[in-house]
């Protein structure tokens, strides 16, 4: 018996998601009375060992130049592999894109309930009982999970990151690794110097910019807050911003510290992917927008005076000419 978190990673790094699943997976371990375990695929630059800061005290390495890039029923396969050896009866994810791609395949394939998008420890009082969210972060819904193993995916951003000390065993594990059905061709990276999905402040904006000529003091001020650019779906409709930036119910659903909305009004529709960031920052020229009541703080005013008093005014905290 033990708790199995797939470490996730990107470029050969791991991701800062996969620290908010360790640290969950080793609370988790912790109340089960077993310890926490690892599993990271393909080819990884970072020094896995130092992940036992974050209470994981055995990482499984698959080394296949084929698993560098995700392909969901390879990870899959792959990943029961490691989860059938180690006798995981819990495997944590994050509930990122490879974390929805893997989770819902290996609870096919491991018959195991799958809870998605959990936002806290389960209680273990009576069974095993996870709070996730539902209806796009309007409500929360305790789901019981009854199967022999127990698959995870926690939201980003829902589990506060602890490190500590230790280090981590990292071992050798020999994995059938199937051949892939799809074969990438070609990969197109998002522009942005901050990748969205990872992003601790996000600066967004919508139609209230009038036109793709007046992002420049949206790059400027995400360029001080070292933060990643996004924006309403009209925008990236009307191809004033890339498709990428898109974040609501159609588009990314984001989880930042800080979100910063410029000139959008928050449909319903858009609220659905950034309400679950920290703190909301609305600025808007009408005082009755209905972003306003999702918001931490609010700016009545003109985004166009707004905007770059406030590049200036963190640029002077900062010290940055
Ligand atoms: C099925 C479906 C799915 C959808 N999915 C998404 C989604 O995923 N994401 C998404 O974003 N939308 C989505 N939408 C669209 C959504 O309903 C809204 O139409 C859209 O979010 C509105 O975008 P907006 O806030 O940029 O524009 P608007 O609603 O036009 O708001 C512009 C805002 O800018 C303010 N403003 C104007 N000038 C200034 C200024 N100078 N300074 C400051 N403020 C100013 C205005 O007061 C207004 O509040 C979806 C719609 C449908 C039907």
């Amino acid at each position: 018996m033990s708790v199995l978190v797939f470490i996730d990673t990107a470029d050969g790094h791991v991701k800062k998601a996969s620290l908010e699943t360790l640290t969950y997976g080793a609370k988790v371990a912790e109340q089960l009375g077993t310890t926490v375990e690892g599993v990271v695929l393909g080819v990884v630059s970072d020094d896995l060992s130092a992940l036992g800061k974050y209470g994981v005290k055995k990482i499984h390495q698959v080394s296949n130049d084929s698993l560098n890039h995700l392909d969901a029923q390879v990870y899959t396969n792959v990943i029961a592999q490691v989860a059938e050896a180690s006798g995981a009866n819990v495997i944590v994810f994050s509930n990122n894109v490879d974390g929805k791609a893997v989770a819902a395949r290996l609870s096919v394939r491991l018959k195991a309930g799958l809870v998605s998008g959990a936002v806290a420890l389960p209680d273990t009082s009576n069974g095993f009982v996870v709070k996730k969210t539902v209806f796009s972060g309007k409500a929360f819904a305790n789901i019981a999970v009854n199967t022999a193993v127990k698959i995870i995916a926690l939201n980003p951003n829902a589990y506060k990151i602890v490190a500590g000390e230790g280090t981590a065993e990292v071992v050798p594990f020999t994995a059938n690794v199937n051949a892939g059905k799809i074969k990438i061709t070609a990969t197109t990276k998002a522009s942005g110097e901050v990748l969205l999905t990872e992003a601790e402040i996000v600066v967004s904006a919508g139609r209230g910019l009038k036109g793709p000529e007046n992002w420049g003091m949206v790059e400027e001020l995400a360029k001080v807050l070292h933060a990643a650019t996004a924006c309403s779906r009209p925008v990236a409709d009307a191809n004033w911003r890339p498709h990428n930036e898109h974040v609501g119910q159609t588009g990314i659903a984001i989880a930042p510290d800080l979100y910063i909305a410029i000139g959008i009004s928050v449909a319903i529709q858009h609220l659905a992917g950034v309400n679950r960031s920290k703190v909301i920052v609305v600025i808007n020229k009408d005082p009755e927008a209905p972003f306003f009541k999702a918001a931490d703080y609010g700016i009545v005013g003109d985004a166009f005076e707004v905007v770059p008093k406030m590049t200036e005014a963190i640029k002077k905290m900062k010290g940055v000419a």
